[in-house]
């Protein structure tokens, strides 16, 4: 009898590991370190910033602006901006489309020595500016919301993560920023490569139903590489990966999925990778002390 017991107990006791031993594995595309900071937060008229909301690291913009009044942006968007202008003026040649006279799309092509010159319009808006920026333009446009001005609160531009590029020759044109910037070489080049630089075209074409915001091709948001990565690859809005992902963060906390252990897991393998790169540059061979001689 006291055999049958223990054996039972046993397979208890081994049933019980087994579920609760289980690893359960996060098994997104997207590492939940990034999910959970703040460069993936959606902002839209559901999801508003408070009206104290001030982004963390702003620095002044250094690259080319619009005018000479400081732009503010979070540091690491000014360094992925510095990145891609830097690219699109090495860009020479560049084959786009425009519209002809019959309202049919042609090829053109961009040939210059000087390259793709883009240029910041607008960066981070406080609260209060977009309290006055959207009463402005209500006035503006006879009372009447069109999605084209965001409410304060539901602007992308309060987070420091949001940004207007224009191309310096469309900006010095004076034409007000309308989709006629899409048929720019500069517009099409940032749409094909700024998710290379952690950047999403944020209110594409044809998505509008979704977005509730006008296709504007002028304003990107930036969101880090991998999440840049994965929206464009699968084609989705922020708002369609934010409830993705949100998902499969409820599937995983479900299945018994431990958040802190796995967003532990996620610094040490990135800890580990920073030191393997360290390492390559060291030589094959990993030996430090070549890089140490005097
Ligand atoms: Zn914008």
């Amino acid at each position: 009898m006291k055999k049958l017991a223990a054996i039972v107990l046993s397979l208890v006791l081994l049933s019980g590991c087994t579920a609760a031993c289980a690893e359960v594995k996060w098994d997104f595309a997207v590492p939940l370190t990034q999910l959970l900071s703040d460069r993936a937060m959606l902002v839209n008229r559901d999801n508003l910033l408070a009206a104290d909301y001030i982004p963390e690291n702003l620095v002044h913009a250094t690259v080319r602006c619009v005018s000479s009044s400081k732009i503010e942006i979070r540091k690491e968007v000014n360094d992925a901006l510095t990145q891609m202008f830097a690219d699109a003026q090495l860009v020479t040649d560049f084959t786009y489309q425009v519209k002809n006279s019959s309202g049919n799309w042609v090829q053109k092509e961009f040939q210059d020595a000087s390259g793709l010159r883009l240029t910041l319009k607008s960066g981070y808006r406080s609260y209060g500016t977009q309290k006055t920026t959207y009463s402005n333009y209500l006035a503006r446009n006879n009372g009447v919301d069109d999605g084209i001005s965001s409410p304060p609160g539901a602007s992308e531009h309060q987070s420091g993560f949001a940004i207007d590029i224009l191309s310096v020759s469309y900006n010095n044109s004076n034409q007000y920023m309308n989709d006629s910037f899409y048929q720019t070489p500069e517009a099409q080049w940032m749409e094909a490569n700024c998710y290379s630089y952690g950047f999403i075209l944020r209110y594409p074409k044809d998505q509008e139903s979704i977005t509730k915001v006008p296709y504007e091709p002028w304003h990107l948001r930036y969101v880090g590489r991998e999440i840049a990565g994965y929206i464009k690859v699968n084609n989705l809005t922020l708002e369609a990966f934010t409830t993705l992902w949100q998902q499969k963060l409820k599937d995983f906390q479900t299945a018994g999925g431990d958040e802190q252990k796995q967003l532990l897991l996620e610094s040490t393998q990135k800890n580990s990778s920073m030191e393997s790169t360290v390492l390559d540059e060291y030589g094959d061979d990993g030996d430090a002390e070549i890089s140490l001689a005097f």
